[in-house]
């Protein structure tokens, strides 16, 4: 060919060079959208599936492909399947249960609002029919199953706000008693405090916004599989849905992996000091945190002992929306914001955000009050926290 003129060698000089010989420490950003071989040959092989490799930033990328592989490992899954975001992760997970026109999906009453969304206003729109129970009464759970014969069973690890701690051994055996598949939610547990599939569940689903990204600057979901022959179910939501994570995601997930376990050390017995010191305050009405609560056994089985998780919830004295406005607005080190997950302590007012749209006969029903704060407590000095919570406590 001849000499390329500027304006081409500014589009390909220094471009596509041979991948160096020695390995990266830390997985690249692989930013590429498409990739070329050196043949057509070679690329038809690709394309077929006689060479793993990549084609397209949809169908796969390296470095997205490293978080996969990790997650897949520390919660001992066959697969993961990485997604935009948690709520795309539950999508995919829900569509590999084969819904269809009259399945019954039987989910824990108290799940995250936007699950609950997702299934009465998308599934539903299929003719997949949602039905609710309470899942820490298990006797009732599982008569209810046997009833409905659901094809899905869907918990959360942790609940919100209330913090009750699923018992995800005895759903999983509920769930094989009716033939259904179990999907656990384990993003307020993470992986680090709670492995779903050793329990027996089908799923293990996270929005790796929370604990896994855990610096508020990433938002994604992932699925954790027990079955390899969940694959192609997951693969092609990510594939044909289109709602992949994105790799500058991954790489900020991936790095944020690394220091879950410090993280999550920290912020636990963070959480405990809070929890404890928060129960004996006197305008502090009630404290919700796992290790305290009266089913504390229970927390021990399912949560990596000792930890008692990084969340704790409070119901102010007096019960109001005011009194909980004021708290928060009197905060100078936590942060008003509705994540958890993070390394900073997010504060968050239950009932005017995740439970916003239910009605409040709704809120009562499910015991979240008006004067209920979640704490997601960070990894700070706990001095600072506690002089924060206190002296905002102080201007209610
Ligand atoms: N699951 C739980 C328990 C959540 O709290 C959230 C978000 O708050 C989600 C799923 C959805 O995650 P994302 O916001 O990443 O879609």
């Amino acid at each position: 060919m001849n000499e390329l003129e500027i304006a081409t060698q500014l589009v390909h000089a220094g471009e596509r060079r041979e991948p160096p010989v020695g390995v990266p420490v830390a997985t690249p950003i692989y930013s590429s959208a498409t990739y070329t071989y050196a043949s057509m040959a070679e690329m038809d092989k690709v394309f077929s599936g006689e060479s793993p490799d990549y084609i397209y930033a949809r169908y796969g990328n390296p470095t997205v492909a490293a978080l996969q592989e990790a997650l897949a490992t520390v919660e001992k899954g066959n697969f993961a399947c990485t997604y935009a975001s948690g709520m795309a992760a539950l999508h995919a997970a829900l569509f590999a249960c084969e819904l269809s026109a009259n399945s019954v999906v039987l989910a824990s009453r108290d799940l995250y609002g936007a699950s609950f969304d997702l299934l009465y206003k998308i599934f539903g729109a299929f003719g997949v029919k949602t039905q609710t129970a309470d899942f820490s009464d298990l006797d009732a759970l599982r008569e209810k199953a046997a009833e409905l014969k659901p094809r899905v069973l869907l918990a959360e690890t942790i609940s919100n706000p209330l913090l009750k701690v699923c018992d995800i051994a005895a759903c999983a055996e509920i769930a094989r008693e009716v033939g259904a598949r179990l999907i656990v939610d384990n993003t307020f547990a993470s992986p680090y405090l709670c492995q779903p599939l050793d329990l027996g569940a089908d799923f293990s689903v996270h929005s790796a916004t929370k604990y896994l990204g855990g610096h508020a600057d990433a938002t994604g979901g992932i699925v954790i599989a027990k079955q390899e022959f969940d694959r192609p179910a997951l693969v092609g939501v990510m594939k044909l849905g289109g709602g992949v994570l994105s790799v500058w995601e991954a790489h900020q997930i991936l790095r944020g992996i690394k220091t879950l376990g410090l993280r999550l050390e920290r912020q636990c017995q963070n959480a405990e000091i809070l929890a404890e010191h928060l129960s004996k305050h006197s305008r502090i009405e009630k404290v919700f945190y796992p290790n305290f609560s009266e089913d504390v056994q229970l927390t021990g089985k399912v949560l990596r002992e000792p930890f008692g998780g990084a969340l704790v919830s409070i119901i102010l004295k007096d019960n109001t929306r005011e009194s909980a406005f004021r708290f928060m607005d009197a905060l100078e080190l936590c942060i008003r914001a509705t994540s958890l997950g993070d390394v900073f302590t997010l504060v968050s007012h239950s009932a005017t955000s995740s439970h916003r749209e239910l009605s409040p006969k709704r809120r009562a029903d499910l015991g979240i009050s008006d004067g209920l704060v979640r704490i997601s407590v960070g990894i700070e000095d706990i001095k600072d926290i506690i002089a924060d919570i206190e002296q905002a406590l102080e201007k209610i």
